[in-house]
């Protein structure tokens, strides 16, 4: 079985991505355009013994790799960054069909593949350990690479997630074996052959797709890998952990979120109301960071509602290739169901548009007089879908804003800056913004407080993750005399 692996030397070109067909498998992952519900493509997925060749090949690269001069690493990183930009309208295309994204978030997010791999290259000469100061001789630290990396990615960020673990885990002299998310392995495939395009040795970095519960597990049991990166549910994040603890695998997980907007009476309501509606629509609300939780002071609770009603109808929902739709649809069947479910017949606020027919089209949503324990209220929807809820005072509002088992981001819109800096500090969540709703960049840290995960990506620090230290202490005594 291992020569049907979907490795990055035997796979087709983009433009022939579909031909993996003739890859002869049982088990084949279905790959379904969410705007159309047409087939893209199907992929042969990785099985428990393609991982196992996987790992072994893996292993022997990455012995070579580390032992490459930092110069050498950094410059075939840079190649790789070259070759993406050089293919970033076509790895945009293809995530729009695998995924749905809009085109514009789709361009981004290749670019940002491109910007992560140009950062991590940066990073390998300045990969630096320690001197410390004791006594008889010279102590320092040498940041070692872990071995082979297994990153497990989500389907709702395809090519960013899966570089934020590749990139600085190549960088630090690790190999990678990426598993994309069953839904969505196309534009990880693509970026494996960009790699050997690109002049990255052979085995280094391989991709898998394969069921979370096959090909994922296989890497979060397997004894040769070393680190686990896994982004995904709170659920599935748990499992891995547990799994991961039994061999003392080293885990990162970025998990869910069900993060708070808060507008307090003195912020400026009209751009507050204006940008609401994205930082939770933006890619159909399956963003483990968006607000979800609109948290508005009762004084100025109506006044708000009536900004964002208008805010929410303009939304444009529709073909993700149009360069002019701000949203496209969810991406399967099963995420539209769940969606729905969230949302009863008696439910009031605001609905948007969103297109009839083929497709997982779900409107822009916003319940008002939702209880504030309402499973809508409470739970990560993953959809476009916020909850408003009113607070009387800075104390409620954090008593809200943390009424939550997850922590992952939020933003506070307020034109006083002790309360923006005392409301910062006060809610328990990783990736904090005021006056605006940024939570990701791939020089800052991100991650989750509580529930939303363990451990850090990107930022100065994402190298390290990806390194053991170990100290060395040299004696300078002299022999005995
Ligand atoms: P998921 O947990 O179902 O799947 C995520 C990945 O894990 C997939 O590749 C899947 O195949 C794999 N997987 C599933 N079962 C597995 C198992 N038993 N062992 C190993 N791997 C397994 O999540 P999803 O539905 O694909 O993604 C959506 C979730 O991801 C949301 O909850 C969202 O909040 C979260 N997310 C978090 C971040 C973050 O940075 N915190 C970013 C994006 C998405």
């Amino acid at each position: 079985m291992s020569d049907q692996l979907p490795s990055s030397d035997r796979l087709p070109s983009s433009d022939r991505l579909p031909s993996s067909d003739r890859l002869p498998s049982s088990d084949r992952l279905q790959v379904v355009n969410p705007a159309t519900e047409e087939t893209v493509a199907t992929v042969p997925a990785a099985t428990a013994a393609d991982v196992d060749a996987a790992v072994v090949r893996a292993t022997r690269a990455q012995t070579r790799w580390a032992a490459l001069a930092p110069g050498d690493r950094a410059r075939l990183l840079r190649r790789f960054a070259a070759t993406v930009d050089e293919h970033l309208e076509e790895l945009a295309a293809l995530e729009v069909r695998e995924a749905g994204h809009t085109v514009g978030n789709a361009r981004w997010e290749a670019g940002n593949v491109r910007d992560l791999l140009d950062y991590a290259a940066g990073g390998v000469e300045r990969l630096t350990g320690r001197q410390i100061p004791v006594p008889g001789g010279l102590d320092i630290t040498l940041l070692e690479p872990l071995g082979v990396v297994g990153v497990i990615a989500p389907w709702n960020f395809p090519m960013p997630i899966a570089a934020w673990g590749t990139a600085p885990a190549l960088a630090a002299g690790n190999a990678v074996l990426l598993k994309p998310a069953e839904t969505t392995p196309l534009t990880a495939l693509r970026l494996a052959e960009l790699a050997l395009e690109a002049g990255l040795p052979e085995g280094l970095f391989q991709v898998l797709p394969g069921h979370g519960p096959v090909a994922g597990n296989a890497l979060v049991e397997h004894p040769g890998v070393a680190k686990i990166v896994f982004t995904g549910s709170t659920a599935v994040g748990k499992q891995v952990l547990a799994k991961g603890s039994a061999l003392l695998k080293r885990v990162t997980l970025e998990l869910g979120g069900k993060s708070p907007n808060l507008v307090f009476a003195d912020a400026d309501l009209e751009t507050a109301a204006a940008t609401a509606p994205m930082s939770f629509l933006d890619n159909s609300g399956q963003d483990c960071c968006a607000r979800t939780r609109i948290l508005v002071q009762r004084t100025v609770y109506d006044r708000f509602l009536e900004l964002l009603a208008p805010a929410i109808e303009a939304v444009r929902v529709g073909d993700p290739s149009d360069e002019t739709t701000d949203m496209g649809p969810l991406i399967s069947r099963t995420q539209l169901d769940r969606v729905r479910s969230y949302v009863g017949p008696d439910a009031t606020g605001i609905r948007g548009k969103a297109p009839e027919g083929p497709g997982y089209w779900f409107p822009p949503t916003v319940l008002t007089d939702v209880d504030p324990h309402a499973r809508v209220a409470v739970e990560e929807v993953f959809g476009p879908v916020a909850v408003v809820l009113p607070f009387d005072d800075e104390a409620d509002a954090i008593r809200l804003a943390n009424d939550t088992p997850y922590g992952l981001s939020g933003s506070v819109w307020t034109r006083d800056v002790g309360r923006a800096l005392r409301v910062s500090g006060a809610v328990r969540a990783g990736n904090l913004s005021v006056n605006s709703h940024s939570s990701v960049r791939y020089w800052t840290p991100f991650g989750g407080f509580k529930q939303s995960g363990i451990g850090r990506e990107l930022g100065p620090d994402a190298l390290t993750a990806f390194t053991e230290t170990k100290n060395v202490f040299i004696s300078t005594e002299g022999p005995a005399q």
